[in-house]
Formats: C-alpha cells, sequence, structure tokens
C-alpha cells in the first residue's frame, strides 16, 4: 500500500487536468501564461491573503520571504527544530545564524514560551541581531499563532509561516498562509495540494514586501526584466503547473480537505486507546500533510515499521534527525536541555499512509496491523 497515492489521484481528476494541460500547449504561453495570474487570485482569495506571488519551489519561496525582511550576516532567525531541512537552511544560506527552538509535543509545532526564552537570551548575549521568527506548519496544522504573535510583538519581529505542509489547515476558520508578515507554502507533489514537478507561492498583506517579491524572483527586476536594480533568482511557476494546480486546488476545496479529515478521524478512533495520536487543540482543523504516531520510543519504532513493511504498508520518518543534530550546523552551540522534546521525537514519530483517496478498507486493514503489534 502506498503512502501517497498520486497515481489513484491522477484517474480520478484526468480528463480534468489533461484537458487543462493540453488548453497549455495549444496557447504555446509556457511561461506566465493566463493560468499562472488565475492560480495567484485563486490561492491569495483561498488563504484570505491579499497578495500571492507564485513560485519555482516552496525552499525558494522562504529564500525570498527572508529577503525581503532584510535577513543577512549578524543576524538570529528562530528556527524550530524539529521540521524539514529547508526551514533552517535558507536563513542559513541567507549569513543568518539559526536558532533553534524546540517544539510542543503533541503538536510538534513551535513552543511560544521556549521562543520567548531564546530570544530573550540572543538579546542577553549581545551578538546576534534577532530577526524574524520561522514558524512551521508542521504535517498539516498551523503552529499556534496566537502565542506565537503575542511574543514576536513583544520583540517587534516579524513572522515567517511556513506553511509548506501547512495549505489547508486553519485556526478558528482563519486558513494556514495567512498568518506570517509573509508567509510560504510548497507544491511539491506530496505536499497537501502538489503539482506534477516543482512548485511554491509566497503570501502577503503588505504592498511593499510584495513588490520587493516581485523583483527578486524576476531577477531583482526595476521596471522591467532588463532593469535590473538588486541581485535576485530566477524563480516562477511555469503555466503547466498553474494549469495544473487549478484543477487540484477545484478538488482539495471540492472534496479532498474534508476526506483527509475524515480518514485522519477514523484513524485517531481506531488507534487512540494503543497509541498516541496527533492532537488537533480546539479551533484548529489540519490538512493532514501527514498522519503521525509517536511511539515508545527507537526501538518499538522499529518493530512497528517492520511489522507494517511485512503485510506491504508502507510508513515514513518525518523526521528521524532534529536540526541541531543534522552535520550541517555542526559547529553551532547549543543549549541541549531546551531541545529535549524535539530529540525524543526525532526517535519515536511514525508517519503512516495519508491520501484523501484512502479507502475504509485500507484504513482498516492499517489499524488492524497496527493494532495486532
Ligand atoms: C517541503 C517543505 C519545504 C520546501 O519545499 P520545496 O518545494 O520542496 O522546496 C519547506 N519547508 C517545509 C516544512 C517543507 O515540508
Amino acid at each position: 500500500m502506498q503512502f501517497i497515492d498520486l497515481q489513484k489521484q491522477y484517474q480520478v481528476l484526468k480528463s480534468g487536468i489533461d484537458s487543462r494541460i493540453q488548453k497549455v500547449l495549444d496557447d504555446g504561453h509556457y511561461i506566465g501564461g493566463e493560468e499562472v495570474k488565475e492560480l495567484s487570485q485563486k490561492l491569495a482569495d483561498y488563504c484570505g491573503a491579499k497578495y500571492c506571488l507564485t513560485c519555482a519551489n516552496g525552499t525558494d519561496a522562504l529564500t525570498i520571504a527572508l529577503r525581503c525582511f532584510g535577513v543577512g550576516k549578524g543576524d538570529a532567525v528562530f528556527v524550530p527544530d524539529f521540521t524539514f531541512f529547508a526551514s533552517a537552511e535558507t536563513p542559513a544560506l541567507e549569513g543568518a545564524i539559526c536558532i533553534f527552538v524546540d517544539v510542543e509535543e503533541r503538536t510538534f509545532n513551535l513552543d511560544a514560551d521556549k521562543l520567548d526564552k531564546a530570544i530573550t537570551e540572543v538579546l542577553a548575549e549581545g551578538k546576534l541581531t534577532p530577526k524574524c521568527i520561522i514558524a512551521v506548519d508542521l504535517f498539516g496544522q498551523c503552529a499556534d499563532y496566537t502565542k506565537i504573535r503575542k511574543v514576536a510583538d513583544k520583540y517587534g519581529l516579524p513572522i515567517l509561516e511556513d506553511g509548506a505542509q501547512g495549505f489547508g489547515g486553519s485556526i478558528n476558520g482563519k486558513k494556514a498562509c495567512s498568518f506570517g508578515d509573509i508567509s510560504t507554502t510548497s507544491f511539491f507533489p506530496a505536499k497537501p495540494v502538489g503539482c506534477y514537478g516543482d512548485g511554491g507561492a509566497i503570501f502577503t498583506d503588505n504592498k511593499e514586501y510584495y513588490d520587493l517579491m516581485c523583483s527578486l524572483a524576476v531577477h531583482g527586476k526595476g521596471s522591467y526584466k532588463y532593469d535590473n536594480i538588486r541581485i535576485g533568482y530566477n524563480s516562477r511557476l511555469d503555466t503547466v503547473q498553474a494549469a495544473i494546480l487549478l484543477e487540484k486546488l477545484k478538488a482539495f476545496e471540492d472534496y479532498e480537505l474534508v476526506n483527509r479529515n475524515v480518514i485522519a478521524n477514523k484513524y485517531t478512533e481506531l488507534l487512540k486507546e494503543k497509541y498516541i495520536t496527533p492532537l488537533v487543540p480546539k479551533g484548529f482543523e489540519s490538512s493532514w500533510a501527514q498522519y503521525t504516531l509517536i511511539l515508545k520510543d527507537a526501538e518499538e519504532r522499529v518493530k512497528v515499521q517492520n511489522a507494517l513493511k511485512s503485510k506491504g504498508i508502507q510508513t515514513m520518518i518525518y523526521y528521524p534527525i532534529a536540526m541541531h543534530n543534522q552535520t550541517a550546523f555542526k559547529n553551532y552551540n547549543f543549549n541541549l536541555s531546551d531541545l529535549k522534546v524535539s530529540s525524543n521525537l526525532a526517535d519515536r514519530v511514525l508517519s503512516i499512509p495519508m491520501h484523501p483517496y484512502l479507502e475504509d478498507s485500507d484504513i482498516e486493514y492499517i489499524c488492524n496491523a497496527l493494532l495486532e503489534i
């Protein structure tokens, strides 16, 4: 059984996707076609953001957002310790120092109290300038922006919402990618809404940031493409991917997001007696980029993973290594006692198949296999 069954989704959406791709081929506007404009508007409307710029991938989206904040050498950027590498790689690439902050065990997301403490410590040490906070919507669930925004305001720092996995999630009806001063997402095929290649988007309500990101994404353009006023990037979503995303976004809005929640609720109902299942706090809705269990320890995880594998059920470990343990950051000094939740999760998490086309019989098969262990 596949972890994420993209072929099955394609079979369901085939006629719509095929005709949209064919239209792009017939029109011949392979870069910057009308589908790109239409998609940007739909994404902004869906997320409740004023502006949306589509770009080449979720990593570029983060980089461009950090450039808008002016992140560079001598700056401290606060990043959750438990995330995909790109959340930490991008500030490091701008020359900033990542200050890794522990997460809450049951939501896997940034711990606002520990964030406050980390900012205080950096200020007290006086070596780095706190510049921005990156909060990640891990596994489809928004970070706690009510608490995080309070901390951000206390120190006058902007928030970059890394919504690469969070698209479609919400807090009290307010959608992911609307919580950051700048928010980003990814359309990598395995994300809640994915294209058939790489893609990403950047969201903001701030016109100045929006104008700047439009310039950065097109070689730092000024009044037009061949007037270059800053060093930028070539980062755009091509028209074929935009066409595919228009069709996928429709399915996501019509029924996929609902199905993801129905499936997650069934998992939780069947598994909660025997396993630590994901916690969705009151008012939050997840888009279930992953459905992740917390097992007793690393040993039990190997056992469970092997037992499921022997029954043809694919599982994944997101993520096996906390950021502070990554080789790329080995020269950093960490206060390890402050990062123990994240280290512990790296040894214990296990994600089971999750996609909107799982059938009841699949869910029962997976849960029975888990309950028999
Ligand atoms: C996938 C992901 C990214 C990067 O997105 P790409 O489109 O693969 O570059 C960034 N942050 C998080 C949390 C992700 O899961």
